[in-house]
């Protein structure tokens, strides 16, 4: 038998958008309010996506600040979750040097990745418009997801990190 294939998936945005929650989201279906913001992890996982048992490891990536490093975090991946928190513009604002820098490490090869919006629970003090997000994502040609680690009703965390591996598969 093949053996399963593996996915190396890092998220990336800005410090306090979400990301360690919800990889905890994901992993546990669980929500944590307070995660050590300093703290960079990597976990495996296995899920079945389309009929394929697909493991992945996922890097919850901090210390945004370190270029080396992200760089080097970039350079791991294969496919990325990039989140902004649609309460916080300026994480939106982000969002495209993120990317630009992603294609600067990855090319010539064009990069898998998926937009999340999180805290979509925080409506009442949203920053960022859901069709921003979406165009945004329009131009990135990519998937977008609007979610909320807290309460994550439609499993849209999920949905975001397993079409993130199968955008990493079709390549
Ligand atoms: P990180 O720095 O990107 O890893 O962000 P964290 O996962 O540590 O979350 C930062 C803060 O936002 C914490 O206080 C979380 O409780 C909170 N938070 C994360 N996701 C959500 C969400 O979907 N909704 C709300 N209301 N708060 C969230
Ligand atoms: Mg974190």
């Amino acid at each position: 038998m093949a053996k399963s294939p593996e996915v190396k998936l890092a998220v990336f945005g800005r410090a306090g958008v979400g990301k360690s929650a919800l990889v905890v989201r994901f992993l546990t279906r669980r929500f944590i309010w307070e995660y050590d913001p300093t703290l960079e992890s990597t976990y495996r996982h296995q899920a079945n996506i389309d009929d394929e048992v697909v493991t992945m490891e996922i890097l919850d990536t901090a210390g945004q600040d370190d270029v080396q490093q992200r760089e080097s975090h970039m350079r791991w991946g294969d496919g990325f979750v990039i989140v902004y928190d649609i309460t916080d513009r300026g994480s939106f604002e982000e969002v495209g040097p993120l990317r630009s820098l992603l294609e600067e490490v990855k090319k010539p090869k064009n990069v898998p990745l998926v937009l999340v919006g999180n805290k979509s629970d925080l409506d009442h003090v949203r920053q960022v418009g859901t069709e921003e997000g979406e165009r945004l994502a329009a131009e990135m040609a990519c998937a977008f997801y609007e979610c909320s680690a807290c309460a994550d009703e439609g499993g849209a965390v999920a949905e975001a990190f397993h079409e993130v591996c199968r955008e990493v598969r079709r390549r």
